[in-house]
């Protein structure tokens, strides 16, 4: 079976590691989200894409979610020393090599889904890790706070303000511009299933989604998405947040009546929400914790059940 999912980092490859475990025989492709994408320190730094091709080549720290395990952080301290910041953005030193590396490959004139199938090279996740766009999108954040009203970067929104100051408006900053990476219409013109996993539906499958023609290509096929909200509230992080900002209730139902019936055909919620009803769209509930690897598993294999089910 060929498979596509639409991943933003965390709860994105959480549940890829539990799809690849319900079904190791399957050919998937991952689009990854790049929105969240900053230069900092002279680096590029991707933390979707390493997130998911870290949790499922087994270099994730379990704890956090992201970053390396085992991690050190004497290059943050001597940066520190000399007064360079961010403070607020950690990178540990496992980590800066796999920044380094993307630099000099991107320095060199290569695009970022050639540098991303190098890293993938060590990484081996077990997918196709494509990310959404070679070129440059960046989601943006309007906030006023002391400072004024102001555009922020998102990982200076997310990261250093925790998203405490409410947004404003988000916005994908070169998305209208961009082109889908080479392989993505492809791959999901070739799928047998998409799922939108439980990420983020606004900061990560949003933005996979403002890149012109992605959108239009998913809507053509069988596609069941995870709730990333369970009893109205995000499991982890801040996606209610988000979510305020466009207008979008923090519900199970709100978010599938967000992605609409043109795009989504299934949509899982947990078992807290199983009243949701949403016109045009199928709705299952099951638990939805991704607790380990085998209740994720099982997350997974009920999404697949319901697209094989929608598609016959
Ligand atoms: P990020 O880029 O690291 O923020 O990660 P994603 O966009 O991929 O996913 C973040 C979302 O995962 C959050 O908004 C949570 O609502 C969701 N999430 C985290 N853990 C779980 C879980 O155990 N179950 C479900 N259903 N959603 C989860
Ligand atoms: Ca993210």
């Amino acid at each position: 079976m060929r498979i596509v999912a639409l991943a933003g980092g965390i709860g994105g490859a959480r549940f890829l590691r539990g799809l690849l475990h319900t079904a190791p025989e399957s050919d998937i492709t991952v689009v990854g989200n790049t929105g969240d994408d900053i230069s900092l320190f002279g680096l590029r730094i991707c933390p979707d894409l390493d997130t998911v091709m870290y949790t499922l080549g087994g270099g994730i720290n379990e704890d956090q979610g992201w970053g390396r395990a085992d991690e050190t952080f004497t290059l943050r301290e001597e940066l520190a020393a000399y007064d360079i910041g961010p403070a607020w953005f950690t990178l540990g030193d496992r980590d800066f090599a796999t920044h380094i590396v993307r630099t000099q490959m991107l320095d060199a004139g290569y695009p970022l889904s050639a540098v991303t199938e190098a890293l993938c090279d060590r990484w081996r996740p077990g997918v196709r890790l494509l990310p959404m766009t070679d070129d440059r999108v960046e989601t943006h954040v309007v906030i006023e706070d002391a400072d004024g009203r102001r555009a922020v970067h998102f990982q200076e929104w997310w990261v250093r303000l925790h998203a405490g100051v409410p947004a404003q408006s988000i916005a994908s900053v070169g998305a209208e511009d961009a082109k889908p990476a080479p392989g993505v219409l492809e791959a999901i013109e070739a799928a047998d299933v998409v799922i939108l996993p439980p990420s983020n539906p606004v900061v990560s499958v949003g933005t996979i989604l403002a890149v012109p023609g992605i959108r239009a290509a998913v809507a053509a096929k069988t596609v069941v998405g995870v709730s990333p909200i369970i009893g109205g509230a995000p499991v982890r992080g801040m996606a209610d947040a988000c979510l305020t900002a466009i207008g979008v209730d923090t519900s199970a139902a709100a978010v599938a009546a967000h992605y609409g019936p043109d795009l989504l055909d299934g949509w899982l919620v947990d078992t807290a929400d199983a009243e949701t009803d949403v016109d045009g769209i199928a709705v299952r509930s099951r638990p939805l914790l991704m607790t380990d690897v085998e209740a994720t598993g099982q997350i997974a294999r009920a999404a697949l059940d319901l697209a094989g089910e929608l598609s016959s």
